[in-house]
């Protein structure tokens, strides 16, 4: 047997195994709360307020879609022209074309191009987030943090990019296999370091301090069985007056965060609501869950990439000789670009009916659907959210219920339907 058909196979067997363990996972069945409750709960906002959000949201529209516009447009003139492929080359001169200068500065410069020319939306957009009031972060703050994601980027993708081309240098007939064990691998010591190590680069995280709020919090997550070794306070001020939570990290890097401007902006019984919800995700093992099909998903684009390693006509497109040789990095580009524009929908779907359950489940422990309710109109108040967006765009893009799905979903607990 060849290594391409036990590639077929392993796509087959990858694919089975994603789709199993989403089917299995995801609360597939979690509608959304009845529309007549939603359009009730639209009602009650005051006018002047979603009228400014909706002004808001559509002042950013134009620089969101030429931006997405403008990288898918790069990504394919990169990687379906040899434009891509000279890039490459240009970047490997001066080390004689060496492999792996190609690999990791070629593909470093290929990026770098894609990322200057959305840089000038990237600006549009902080201006229209400063101008709204929701952005607190100066220009030269605003620089710094893009310098630093540079720099992480530049760190996490030339440690891939050194990584896979040197897969498939050194196993030339089955990278593949290597390259998708290696891509699963990595996703998962992603989830584990990611909370550690980077976002520390961002924020600065300190244990929440002494108060009644943090032993209510405490008593929470001990009642819900859920061991929270701490709930930690990022510094978010420092960059928005946004409110938010989460949760991340996997095992011992699991950790609830809890923005400053929550402690400010919401009363102490909202932030347990917000908590509650957070407590959901570690439950049900939601970090776990991404993570995992993150995984498998990666592991099956590599098969994928492969697979379509064959189509004559592609590589010609791209002037290469081989879809494993760091010259098709701009084509490896394109392939992930029109991939994750056709995966987003499903991507987001998935997110929303995860995040209704986290919501159910903040009812439950609360058992206060009252206090659930206010604090989704503070999150979208403060937020500046439509609470009830654009349908298509809605499901296009949002990873949670709108504002109005989230209250209505509150009502019909009260109701006593769950
Ligand atoms: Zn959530």
């Amino acid at each position: 047997m060849t290594p391409r058909w036990w590639a077929l196979v392993s796509f087959g067997v990858l694919l089975v195994a994603l789709v199993t363990f989403a089917a299995l996972t995801v609360p597939w069945h979690r509608a959304p709360a009845p529309r007549a409750d939603q359009v009730a709960v639209l009602d009650q906002f005051p006018h002047d307020q979603v009228a400014r959000a909706r002004q808001f949201r559509s002042e950013l529209r134009p620089g969101n879609y030429a931006g997405m516009l403008l990288g898918l447009l790069a990504a394919l003139v990169l990687g379906l022209t040899p434009i891509g492929a000279r890039l490459v080359e240009l970047a490997g001169r001066p080390f004689g074309g060496h492999w792996l200068a190609r690999a990791v500065l070629g593909g470093l410069l290929v990026v770098l191009v894609g990322e200057l020319l959305t840089l000038p939306l990237a600006a549009w957009r902080h201006s229209i987030v400063a101008r709204y009031g929701i952005s607190t972060q100066s220009w030269g703050g605003w620089g710094v943090d893009l310098l630093k994601s540079l720099g992480v980027s530049v760190v996490l993708g030339g440690l891939a990019l050194a990584g896979f081309f040197a897969v498939t240098h050194f196993a030339p007939r089955w990278w593949w296999a290597f390259g998708a064990a290696g891509a699963a691998g990595l996703v998962v010591l992603l989830s584990f370091v990611l909370p550690v190590v980077v976002e520390p680069i961002f924020n600065r995280f300190t244990p929440m301090p002494d108060s009644p709020l943090r032993t209510e919090l405490i008593a929470l997550a001990d009642r819900d069985g859920v061991p929270v070794k701490d709930v930690l306070v990022a510094d978010a001020s420092r960059r928005t007056r946004a409110v938010n939570a989460y949760v991340s990290g996997l095992g011992p890097t699991r950790r609830i965060v809890v923005y400053d401007t929550m402690l400010t902006e919401a009363t102490p019984d909202e932030v347990v609501s917000v908590a509650a919800h957070e407590l959901g995700h570690a439950k049900d093992g939601d970090v776990l869950t991404g993570t995992i099909l993150g995984a498998l998903g990666a592991a099956l684009a590599v098969v994928a990439v492969y697979l379509l390693g064959s189509w004559a006509g592609l590589l010609r497109l791209a002037g290469v000789d081989s879809i494993g040789e760091p010259r098709a990095i701009g084509l490896l580009l394109a392939l992930a670009a029109v991939a994750g524009l056709v995966a987003g929908p499903g991507q987001a779907f998935v997110s929303r009916r995860i995040e209704a359950r986290a919501d159910q489940h903040a009812l439950r422990l609360t058992g206060d659907p009252q206090t659930f309710e206010a604090m989704q109109r503070r999150l979208g108040t403060v937020n500046l959210s439509d609470p009830d967006p654009p349908a298509w765009e809605f499901l296009m893009f949002a990873s949670h219920p709108s504002t109005v799905q989230r209250m209505a979903a509150a009502r019909a607990y009260a109701r006593g339907e769950r």
